[in-house]
């Protein structure tokens, strides 16, 4: 059987089994928030989302949603047990959020109970996706940093680097915007956020400020120490810069030592290739374990009163990743996009089941050189920069939320009017955000928090978002790696190379 079809029917019979979980073990009661006790009362040390800490006494409101009416309740936070019972209560998919009284919002994410008859079924297959999900991230950084140096020393000239890095950083701007624009025109014409029934209040949002500016993702980009960065897989920009600086300063080194060096790096490289195929024969079953764990955790509740708007969101995915890619595939580098599809279909299934473009990096460059007969020269330049900056999905996926979010409250509240020009500002805030964020499962979330907040529109929004993200995260992260490997695709036609042609019938 070929690979690709027994890694999807790995991956169907994973979701077949969640399903199955799912349907015949009891809902858990759901733990998420922690917290310490203190002479000052409960002290809520981690919620999902950024994490602040509420000294008790603090006046709380604890908002429950999940069925398109939200229920509050008043908590002192006094005791432990006031927020345990109402966690116990809520139901598998719910979202719930703390409100302080001073219009903090903090979402709670909801965890099983680990003493459930679910988690204690589940208990196996998180045992395996766990251990494939750190097989992937174990190679991140020594196959972006080999992979970046050797990119960079065997395109050796500066003029051949500039060429590249200009085609690269031009097809990335093109194709997120395309994206975006889609995003946009759907979301308007749809229109899901009107009708839609959140349970949502407008709130004083004036104190909130942006988190992250487009000057900081720069600034963040430099390493202050790239043995830290290297020590941590969030870092891959700083990582990125240090290889690109370091393999453009071997080429400027003299002989002996430019020849030891970029002889060494090839040979790690190589070693680091051969340890993703290693990890790549393993996939079948990772993304089995890693489906049965998504299907058995994800609830449906939260769905029904955010079905019109998960649907924009598949159908922009997938009319970009359908129509728009394809096309230029096939008009810019002469692809056939079925061909290609299949060959770099092992690493869009490992996007699906781990959400994450980062963790599908070592099978997105394996399965385009191997597979997709693309040069490590155009690998290994555009597909590490691409999990990392490089997000179609994520970016239209901004526009959409962020702009049904606002049809809401425009619905709901006749001051606020989402103007022209608010859609123009989240156009470029959705094309920064999907820049910034990071390759790994929920990043697109949090960017959007950045956008609410510089319009000014109440983050408990987002929070709402959080219970159907996973499904849609799933999907964007295809759309994302999708657009990564096209790149490598249409930017080895454009240097030349005749491989992508090839049908991906070898592995
Ligand atoms: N999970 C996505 C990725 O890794 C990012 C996102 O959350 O949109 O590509």
């Amino acid at each position: 059987m070929k690979f690709h079809w027994k890694v999807l029917l790995w991956m169907l019979a994973g979701a077949v089994a969640g399903m199955a979980m799912q349907l015949t073990l009891e809902a858990p009661a759901w733990t998420g928030a922690s917290w310490t006790k203190t002479e000052a009362g409960i002290v809520l040390t981690k919620t999902a989302g950024p994490t602040k800490k509420i000294a008790g006494g603090t006046e709380i409101v604890a908002v429950v949603t999940g069925r398109g009416s939200a229920e509050e309740q008043k908590l002192s936070l006094e005791k432990e047990g006031e927020l345990k019972s109402i966690l116990a209560e809520a139901d598998n998919g719910e979202v719930l959020w703390l409100e302080t009284s001073d219009s903090e919002l903090l979402p709670v994410a909801l965890a099983m109970d680990p003493d459930s008859a679910r988690s204690q079924w589940l208990a196996p297959f998180d045992f395996a996706a766990d251990i494939f999900m750190s097989l992937l991230k174990m190679l991140i950084v020594p196959i972006i940093l080999t992979s970046i140096i050797t990119g960079v020393t065997s395109v050796g000239q500066m003029a051949d680097l500039r060429r590249m890095g200009i085609k690269t950083a031009l097809y990335y701007v093109a194709t997120s915007l395309l994206a975006i624009l889609l995003g946009q025109l759907l979301v308007n014409l749809i229109r899901p956020g009107d009708g839609a029934t959140l349970g949502l209040q407008i709130l004083d949002s004036e104190s909130l400020a942006p988190e992250a500016s487009f000057i900081d993702v720069l600034k963040r980009m430099i390493p202050e120490n790239i043995f830290a960065s290297l020590g941590s897989n969030g870092a891959m920009l700083q990582v990125i810069f240090f290889a690109l600086l370091f393999g453009f300063f071997v080429t400027q080194a003299p002989t002996p030592h430019r020849e030891r060096i970029t002889q060494f790096f090839e040979s790690a490289f190589e070693v680091m290739l051969k340890m993703a195929q290693g990890v790549l024969s393993l996939l079948p079953y990772g993304v089995f374990a890693l489906m049965v764990r998504v299907v058995a955790k994800t609830g449906f509740v939260a769905f029904e009163p955010l079905l019109l708007y998960m649907g924009t969101v598949a159908l922009a995915l997938v009319l970009h990743s359908c129509v728009v890619l394809p096309l230029i595939l096939k008009l810019v580098g002469g692809i056939s996009p079925i061909s290609w599809f299949k060959a770099v279909s092992p690493a869009l299934m490992t996007a699906f089941s781990t959400s994450s473009s980062s963790m599908t990096l070592p099978v997105t460059l394996e399965t385009v050189e191997k597979r997709g007969k693309v040069s490590n020269k155009v690998t290994s330049f555009t597909l590490p920069l691409g999990a990392t900056i490089n997000m179609d999905g994520t970016a239209l996926y901004e526009c959409i939320g962020v702009i049904f979010l606002a049809q809401y409250y425009a619905a709901s509240t006749p001051e606020f009017v989402l103007t022209l020009g608010m859609q123009g500002m989240i156009v470029l805030m959705a094309l920064l955000a999907s820049i910034g964020a990071a390759g790994i499962p929920s990043a697109g979330l949090v960017m959007m928090l950045t956008i609410l907040a510089a319009l000014g529109l109440p983050l408990e929004g987002a929070a709402l978002l959080l219970a159907v993200d996973r499904p849609l995260d799933m999907l964007r992260t295809v759309v994302n790696v999708w657009s990564d490997s096209c790149a490598a695709a249409v930017i080895a036609r454009t240097e030349g190379e005749i491989g992508p042609t090839l049908t991906g019938e070898s592995e």
